[in-house]
């Protein structure tokens, strides 16, 4: 009877806080959305208009959009860390890019749920469900970064990560695996069981929860993408500047997909006592593990 006294006493209170990590990461994601698509909402709406009445109308779309990218990484415990096999890897991506979506699209002043985009890869897809615009397919330079940083990790006997086609695939995400933890000449020696840099990751196939690393690595992914939708706020000063040759470029051929999402993660800190003091790897751990996470 004790032991199941003490049972209740250790896994009410850890159910508790859970929820409360949740609901933290809940309003920083409704937040994200809301902020993003309110000042974009502002800033790209006609001239002489009322700003009143786009802030709203970019409150409110970016409210779901956000709730949706809450959605595709808490959605990423089911569909990857417990999956079966890996033909759901690819939900919580579609969850998340359909919040990204709504949240360009109000941002930009754009019609709700008329364009949407989906990042596979290095390419970035663009295309309207209403209307007959043609799909725009467009390529992320950041990807050539990402490739060059991933590719460096290596076990303890020098053996490099190679390409995990299957993974790859599922996840919409380039995806390395290697032998046991791994290693770059720039991480000072620290093994590690994963990595992300913006659009690929690393993970090492020999842990037994590999699973988990490759669901906390692709929220990395999300979480970089997500600071891609700063471009909105830009996107009329740009447009005012760049010659045409160079906006054509951009608009046909090039989606420009600046690191915006290392600012605030360094600012969180990178060598914290405690890994999960940095916001970021909180959310991705929690979302990956659904489970507590000691923050402090
Ligand atoms: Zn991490």
């Amino acid at each position: 009877m004790l032991k199941y006294f003490i049972s209740i006493a250790i896994f009410v209170p850890s159910i508790v806080l859970s929820q409360n990590q949740d609901n933290q990461l809940l309003i920083y994601n409704v937040g994200f959305g809301v902020v993003t698509s309110g000042v974009g909402a502002v800033i790209n709406k006609p001239k002489n208009s009322d700003w009143k009445k786009y802030l709203i109308k970019g409150i409110w779309q970016g409210s779901i959009g956000g709730f949706l990218h809450y959605a595709g990484k808490k959605s990423s415990y089911n569909f990857i860390t417990e999956a079966n096999n890996t033909a759901t890897y690819i939900i919580p991506k579609i969850l998340h890019s359909a919040g990204s979506s709504i949240i360009e699209s109000s941002a930009l002043d754009k019609p709700f749920l008329k364009d949407w985009h989906f990042e596979y890869g290095p390419v970035r897809v663009d295309f309207s469900t209403v209307g007959s615009e043609k799909c725009c397919f467009r390529f992320l330079p950041y990807f050539i970064n990402s490739v060059l940083s991933i590719s460096q990790y290596h076990n303890a006997d020098n053996k490099y990560v190679k390409i995990d086609f299957v993974r790859s695939l599922s996840l919409g995400v380039l995806t390395f695996k290697g032998n046991d933890l791994l290693f770059t000449n720039q991480n000072y020696g620290n093994a590690v069981s994963g990595s992300s840099s913006g659009r690929v990751i690393c993970y090492s196939k020999d842990l037994d929860n590999y699973t988990q690393t490759i669901a906390h690595e692709n929220i990395h992914t999300f979480q970089f993408g997500e600071y891609q939708l700063l471009n909105t706020w830009f996107n009329k000063l740009v447009n005012q500047f760049a010659p045409c040759s160079i906006e054509k470029l951009f608009a046909k051929y090039i989606y420009a997909d600046i690191p915006y999402f290392s600012i605030p993660y360094r600012l969180e800190g990178i060598n914290n006592e405690n890994h999960y003091k940095n916001f970021f790897e909180f959310e991705a751990q929690r979302f990956s593990t659904n489970q507590f996470v000691q923050r402090y």
